[in-house]
């Protein structure tokens, strides 16, 4: 048999310096490099005491331990999504083209009524969370999703076009208590174009 595979941290996109101004390199390579590959770690180590105790034939707390999975697993997807839907300064912000503007434009009234409820959405995630912008198959419906933690809310089988990560790890360091400040900022770097692809893969599904 294989050896099992695990998770593992995906690079940057961009250099750690590219989203600067809105994002420092510092609070970046932080953000990157320490939160994300602790989520990845955590995820691992799970699968390694589960297989332990299957070995061993030893009972664990099936429970708590799936629980742990979840939150480490969907921390570790919401951050590779999250790096993926940023654009160095200069190369993103400004508004989705074709079929996902269409579509927000449909659901929303325009896009700037999008950008003020996906704000709303993320600055008042309670505690530490995410707010996205999914998509969903059936109705065919762009939806907001607020996250709590990295699990909580989720929407099974909805397509994820969009995140913003809300958790104080993601912009401390730059804006400390200021999360709306840091809301404002991500639209300069929004890569749409990655948004775009991921409605086209969400549409050919
Ligand atoms: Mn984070």
């Amino acid at each position: 048999m294989d050896a099992k595979k695990f998770y593992t941290l995906p690079d940057l996109p961009y250099g750690a310096n590219e989203l600067e101004p809105y994002i420092s390199e510092a609070q970046l390579a932080l953000h990157h490099d320490k939160h994300h590959m602790a989520y990845v770690k955590g995820a691992n180590a799970v699968f390694e005491a589960m297989e332990k105790a299957r070995a061993d034939e030893r009972d664990f707390d099936v429970k708590a331990t799936l629980k742990e999975l979840s939150f480490h697993i969907g921390g570790h997807l919401l951050h590779s999504l999250f790096w993926a839907n940023m654009a160095p300064a200069g190369k993103g912000g400004g508004a989705p083209k074709g079929r996902l503007a269409e579509a927000l434009d449909e659901e929303f009234g325009s896009f700037e009524r999008f950008r003020k409820e996906f704000s709303k959405a993320a600055a008042s995630v309670e505690g530490s969370g995410w707010a996205a912008l999914t998509f969903c198959r059936m109705t065919e419906r762009p939806i907001i999703m607020q996250v709590e933690k990295h699990n909580t809310n989720v929407y099974p089988m909805f397509g994820i076009l969009l995140v913003l990560d809300l958790w104080e790890h993601a912009y401390y360091l730059d804006y400390r208590n200021e999360r709306p400040k840091f809301v404002e900022a991500f639209w300069n770097i929004v890569n749409w174009e990655e948004a775009e692809r991921r409605l086209d893969n969400v549409l050919r599904a």
